[in-house]
């Protein structure tokens, strides 16, 4: 395994280094020196180099045209579906090769992994070269960098290869299951299951046996209907609770033959499920029903006829490339899941367009049974293995859309166990609410008129899509003729550039138009400076304004009306049955009908909301206006509508056909320090609230645990009380100082983009040289995933991000001792915050509301520090005023102390000792959470 000799470069915030062929005494070899970006950007310019990631090198060197011989995508065309971190480190580790001491090694580490790559190609047992040949043809004609490189090293296959679609198996039909059973689960048999998952000798753990039993209520026979078992269950982090539910839950499959649904926020937490359900539930026989699924929104999988198309000239250059390299990976994909699946989540930043949202069916545009690889389409193969499956997990959005429309009825979940259960509402808020906006509508335009303009691609309009129904039956090609018509009304291509002049087109325009220039006249907080988002109530709307609503409304009716008859057609077709409806076209036309359906029910929901303007307020809504914005951009204008209580549509759409469900998270329960026992006292009032069970009036079944870990030896709060607020300067250099004194390891957590980005210009530079890397969300162009796999991987990295990371970020070990939060989480002054804070209000608690929520978000970012019983770390909020009533977020026992910045970064240097006594009692609050 030679290394590949060819110049190589590597960039980072510390300097560059390039190595390429030199005098070495007077023979002629390699040598790496640092140089100046100005001479790297010169030899970056002047001939392909061989570089790891290409977009994180341009950015580093400011130089964004950059192209190369990126090693990413070498490893993606050898090993596709597999998993590597995409740093050198990760590279090395990968491949089994040595790692790199430091930046000055990376250029010489990368010929070695290049070298291996490509002997990789030759190696008789590579496990993936079927497909590798052919892809190779194609990716020569498409000039793809590597492709010189690799052809010597890859010999014709002897027989000609399989297609990608003519490798994927075919999902078979299976049976209808019958109802499961109705039984009855004992404590001791849950007691039993939990010990053989949890394997012998494990620690025996009271509260996590304790927290079975009461998950284990949640299957037991359902006594009335819309009378589901609700348990509401918080175990403190080190609990087991996932062990601790699917117990009952593996139990209760295996006795009853039926299905429970897992349901999860993050994909972090999602991962790690599909790890542990393994030890309850075993891999499944190769080739049949696998007893777990992982199921996600339809929008995460790879449509094969969209990747069809896209290998047959719908996509172009580069995006072209990574539709050869998508096809290398769906061949050996476990599941065609491109989101958090086994698609490396850099890949698609590699191609910087938005290629591979390209190749999903976002729009809802499937065929079904029309579509020739139907029968191997990822997406119907995981909907049909769910339904026999024993455990499936998804998230909760997913939960909620398939309860409110899912396909088929019997399939839909009865039983289900939320874990991270404290997002249940934020998921129902988002689920059951309406958003009549550009961005919405234009994409209704295209699924019912199809795309206009120059557009490439298969994407069809209705009538291509129901031409066989319109050939043969009048009125239902009539109900398209008029859908096709009425959209017409509404935005079309450049919609936003025509608002912005001032000259709408249509109906629905002209609406966008008054929102727009009424959010702008009302706004008062200079916002229109600022480049953010501007919103402002519906409310005093004046006489032009809602005449212009109400036309949009006709619109929008004219639009309706046509669909419900469509559907309607469709359905009396289905049900009718002519000689051509065979099964593959039955199931066709019942997947459009499905799409139709909610379609309209998408549209009858922005009627209601236009219909409400002028008149009196709905009390159980909060309407708005808005124009989204970021970095000074619009990118989108509309109105909004949320429930003032998302749980009442839950309740009626999740729970009420429901027969059994959990709520489990370390944090379901407001820490208001006025609890009056383990499960009593105000506590739980805003758990129950927000479980929806009150309005089914169901009373829920409540448990509590605290974690076993020692925050008093593991942990510390530093409320640091000296760093200005609105000083970025003083707040870059503390970022800086303190990840300095921890040496890495840190996650640092802002309220807001514009500081994160300051921060990290000022200090990202300085730490590199240190030997401390720092990676931020919105700056780095790296997914979210991928950046929190960099920082796991390298215990000197730190981490800078916004609220996913807050939740997302599952990191054991010594790769995170330190949690910053720049200031105390206070909420968005949004419209919709306020009129929940005036409900709560109405009830006794406006203040109350606000200090949930933030110490909801304390709770949540503490809960990233300790994840076993040997994390140890610090925890620093920057804040002069830290109300002492939030301290309670934190769990009983941690200490916490008031302190200056340099008494801090004296406390992190000496790491978590937890006996210490206070060094002043000035500086220290003298308390413990
Ligand atoms: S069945 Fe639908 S989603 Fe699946 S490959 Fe065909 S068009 Fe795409």
């Amino acid at each position: 395994m030679k290394p590949l000799q060819i110049p190589a470069i590597h960039a980072s915030h510390g300097g560059c280094w390039l190595r390429r062929p030199d005098l070495v005494g007077d023979m002629l070899g390699a040598t790496t020196r640092g140089v100046g970006k100005g001479e790297a950007i010169m030899a970056v310019s002047d001939t392909p180099l061989l570089m790891l990631n290409a977009p994180l090198v341009a950015s580093r060197l400011g130089y964004p045209d950059l192209s190369g011989l990126d090693l990413l995508e070498l490893f993606a065309f050898v090993h596709p579906a597999r998993f590597v971190v995409p740093t050198p480190k990760g590279m090395a580790h990968a491949l089994g090769l040595e790692p790199p001491a430091g930046d000055a090694d990376v250029p010489e580490l990368l010929q070695r992994a290049a070298g291996a790559l490509l002997a990789t190609c030759e190696a008789e047992d590579w496990p993936e070269r079927e497909g590798a040949w052919t892809a190779l043809q194609s990716l020569v004609r498409l000039r793809w960098p590597w492709a010189g490189l690799v052809t010597p090293h890859l010999r014709k296959p002897e027989k000609a290869e399989r297609w990608l679609f003519a490798r994927l198996p075919e999902w078979e039909e299976a049976p209808e299951r019958p109802q499961p059973a109705q039984v009855v689960l004992g404590a001791a048999e849950i007691g039993l299951r939990l010990s053989a998952l949890t394997g012998e000798g494990a620690e025996e753990r009271a509260s996590q046996l304790a927290f079975a039993e009461a998950v284990g209520a949640a299957f037991a026979p359902r006594r009335g209907t819309r009378e589901p078992h609700v348990v509401l269950a918080q175990a403190g982090t080190g609990t087991g609770k996932t062990l601790g539910y699917l117990a009952p839950a593996s139990l209760w499959s295996a006795k009853s033959g039926g299905t429970v649904w897992v349901s999860t926020y993050t994909k972090a937490l999602q991962r790690q499920l599909r790890r542990e359900s393994r030890r309850a539930y075993g891999e499944g026989a190769a080739g049949g029903q696998q007893p777990v699924v992982v199921r996600k929104g339809r929008e995460n999988y790879l449509c094969l006829l969209n990747l069809e198309d896209a290998l047959q000239g719908g996509f172009q250059g580069r995006a072209a490339i990574l539709a050869q390299l998508v096809a290398r990976w769906a061949a050996y994909s476990q599941d065609g899941d491109m989101i958090g699946g086994d698609l490396p989540g850099w890949l698609g930043t590699l191609f910087r367009k938005r290629g591979v949202t390209a190749l999903t069916d976002q729009r809802g545009e499937c065929v079904y049974a029309g579509c020739p690889h139907y029968r191997k389409c990822f997406i119907e193969r995981s909907a049909r293995a769910s339904a026999g499956a024993e455990l499936v997990i998804a998230n909760h959005a997913l939960v909620m859309v398939n309860a409110a429309r899912g396909r088929d009825i019997a399939n839909r979940p009865t039983r289900v166990v939320f874990d991270e259960g404290h997002h249940v509402f934020e998921a129902a808020d988002s689920t059951f609410s309406a958003a009549l906006t550009g961005a919405e509508t234009i994409e209704l335009r295209r699924w019912v008129i199809g795309p206009e303009g120059k557009s490439r691609g298969r994407r069809r309009g209705l009538s291509a899509r129901l031409a066989d129904v319109a050939s043969y039956d009048e009125q239902g090609a009539l109900a398209i003729t008029e859908a096709v018509e009425a959209a017409q009304a509404l935005p079309s291509d450049g919609w936003l550039g025509r608002i912005v002049e001032g000259a709408p087109f249509g109906p629905v325009e002209d609406l966008l138009g008054a929102v727009r220039a009424l959010v702008y006249a009302r706004d008062e907080n200079g916002g229109s400076e600022a480049g953010y988002g501007l919103e402002t109530e519906v409310a005093q709307l004046d006489g032009p304004f809602v005449e212009i609503a109400g036309r949009a409304q006709e619109a929008l009716e004219a639009l309706r009306q046509p669909l419900v008859r469509l559907g309607l057609r469709l359905e009396a077709l289905i049900e009718d049955g002519p000689d051509w409806l065979d099964g593959p076209a039955r199931a066709r036309i019942e997947g459009a009908r499905g799409a139709i359906g909610w379609r309209s029910d998408l549209i009858g929901g922005w009627i209601a909301l236009l219909a409400r303007l002028g008149g009196p307020a709905d009390r159980d809504f909060v309407d708005w206006l808005a124009v989204d914005r970021s970095d000074g951009r619009e990118w989108d204008i509309g109105l909004h509508r949320h429930y003032l209580d998302p749980m009442k549509p839950f309740a009626e759409t999740v729970l009420a056909p429901a027969h059994g469900v959990v709520l489990t998270s370390a944090t379901l329960c407001d820490r208001s320090g006025a609890s009056g026992g383990e499960t009593g006292g105000d506590d739980w009032d805003s758990a129950v609230t927000r479980s929806g069970a009150q309005h089914l009036e169901v009373a829920p079944k409540l448990f509590s645990a605290e974690s076993p870990f020692d925050y008093a030896a593991q942990a510390e709060v530093l409320i640091v009380t000296d760093v200005a607020k609105g000083d970025i300067a003083a707040l870059a250099g503390a970022y800086g100082r303190l990840i300095e004194s921890a040496g890495g390891g840190v996650l640092g957590l802002f309220t807001a983009i514009r500081r994160l980005r300051a921060v990290y210009g000022r200090i990202a530079d300085r730490l590199a040289r240190a030997g401390l890397p720092l990676y931020a969300q919105h700056v780095d162009p790296i997914d979210t995933g991928t950046l929190v796999d960099i920082f796991r991987d390298d215990p000197r990295a730190s981490l800078l991000g916004t609220d996913a990371l807050r939740d997302g970020v599952d990191v054991p070990g010594d790769s995170l001792r330190l949690v910053v939060m720049e200031q105390v989480p206070w909420p968005k002054p949004s419209i919709l915050h306020r009129a929940r804070r005036l409900a709560a209000k109405d009830s006794g608690g406006g203040q109350r509301h606000d200090d949930r929520i933030i110490r909801a978000r304390l709770a949540q970012a503490f809960g990233r520090l300790i994840r076993s019983g040997t994390d140890r770390g610090h925890f620093v909020v920057l804040s002069a005023a830290f109300p002492s009533r939030l301290l309670s977020a934190f769990p009983p026992g941690t200490p916490v102390r008031r302190v200056t910045l340099d008494a801090a970064l004296q406390l992190i240097a000496a790491g978590v000792s937890g006996s210490e006594p206070a060094a002043s009692p000035a500086a220290i609050d003298g308390r413990t959470a």
